[in-house]
């Protein structure tokens, strides 16, 4: 099975979604997804050469030579692993549909038959604790059994640097701030708000997006402890695994972080050190699906369960339920589109979503088929659909 093409649509969701397509001279093609980012279609663009004429079965040694024909072995982290994990998606839904079966067959099987989706709600409409509680109350009633808010979302009461309020707490501003006790107040009583709205058994993760410093965010979590999170998510800048095992050790409160690391190198520190309670790694980013299971298998030496980062389309999406299905680690998967209605729709057929799981079918590769007319709408301009 020949790899003739691999071609990329970039669609405008509410981040970039970078679709991959690879076609065969037996007919069969693959639809992957890489995480979105400045370069990432080009880079794919320019592993052609390396991928066309080439045996689709070979995902191992294909990824190892596209590691090594962009930038050199020991590539491990940034666009080019983004890149290269949407190629790897493709490569898998390929696979699996010349052998007509699912992807998480080629991953070991089953764990569980649905994957439990947690809805990201970001802040609501306003950061308040009654804004936040009402938004958990709207996705709660959408049958989303776990959910998770921006506890670092522009706080009335932080100690800026910044006067303009569309700045404040940006998820982009620097770190190096501390966190005041009016401020701290203000945060427990977001959480306390929604825990009160949802009720004890709503999985209740919060994402501090790698804003405070290790002794501020120990309060913080010590404050949250009896609130029963789910996990407190990238408390601290993530370079220092040192750091990061300082916080989860000094607090009962879960810590999560991973979502920007690459490749199973990236992880080895941060699981060895058992530095965090739960791992975030997003899959079409970090190096694609087999790179998550090796990761996943690594954690779950130290019972470190998986929580996948995610934003992509329903295409990433599902291709990273089908790994999460084979992880026996696995805890529960993003959907980060809660405010992008027509999410769905990029695919054809049932909603991907239903009741806060996604539903695993045995339909051969993903099982998803594009809807072209919607992917064809939301095209980004400038960009060709698939070659075209
Ligand atoms: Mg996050």
């Amino acid at each position: 099975m020949k790899i003739t093409d691999v071609q990329t649509a970039v669609i405008e969701g509410n981040f970039d979604w970078v679709l991959v397509r690879i076609t065969t001279d037996e007919g069969v093609t693959g639809l992957g997804e890489a995480y979105w980012g400045a370069g990432v279609e080009e880079l794919i663009h320019k592993m052609r050469p390396i991928l066309i004429g080439q045996n689709g079965f070979d995902i191992g040694r294909l990824y190892e030579k596209m590691i090594r024909g962009m930038s050199g072995a020991g590539s491990l982290a940034g666009a080019t692993v983004t890149a290269i994990s949407g190629v790897e998606l493709a490569l898998w839904d390929l696979v699996a549909r010349k052998l007509n079966t699912p992807i998480y067959n080629l991953f070991g099987g089953r764990f569980r038959d649905k994957i439990r989706i947690y809805a990201d709600c970001h802040h609501g409409d306003e950061p308040t604790p009654e804004s936040c509680a009402e938004r958990a109350r709207a996705v709660a009633s959408e049958g989303f059994t776990a959910i998770k808010f921006d506890l670092d979302a522009k706080n009335p009461y932080t100690r800026d640097i910044s006067d303009d309020p569309d700045q404040r707490r940006s998820w982009y501003e620097p770190y190096n701030r501390t966190i005041g006790s009016i401020e701290r107040e203000y945060m427990i009583n977001v959480v306390a708000a929604v825990r009160d709205a949802v009720g004890p058994e709503m999985m209740l993760a919060m994402d501090c997006h790698w804003k405070f410093a290790t002794s501020d965010v120990i309060q913080l979590a010590k404050g949250l402890e009896k609130y029963d999170l789910l996990w407190l998510e990238d408390p601290i800048p993530p370079e220092n695994i040192d750091a990061q095992l300082k916080v989860t050790q000094a607090t009962s409160t879960p810590i999560c972080t991973g979502e920007n690391l690459y490749r199973k190198h990236g992880f080895r520190d941060l699981i060895e050190k058992q530095a965090a309670d739960i791992i975030a790694p997003d899959i079409p980013k970090m190096g694609g699906l087999m790179e998550a299971k090796k990761v996943a298998d690594h954690a779950d030496m130290y019972y470190i369960p998986v929580a996948p980062h995610n934003v992509a389309s329903p295409v990433g999406t599902v291709a990273s339920a089908h790994v999460c299905a084979a992880m026996q680690n696995f805890l529960v998967m993003e959907y980060h589109a809660i405010d992008v209605p027509w999410w769905s729709d990029l695919v054809t057929g049932d909603p991907v979503i239903k009741d806060g799981f996604i539903w695993l079918e045995d339909k051969p590769g993903h099982g998803l088929e594009l809807n072209e007319d919607v992917a064809r709408a939301h095209l980004k301009p400038g960009c060709s659909f698939f070659g075209e």
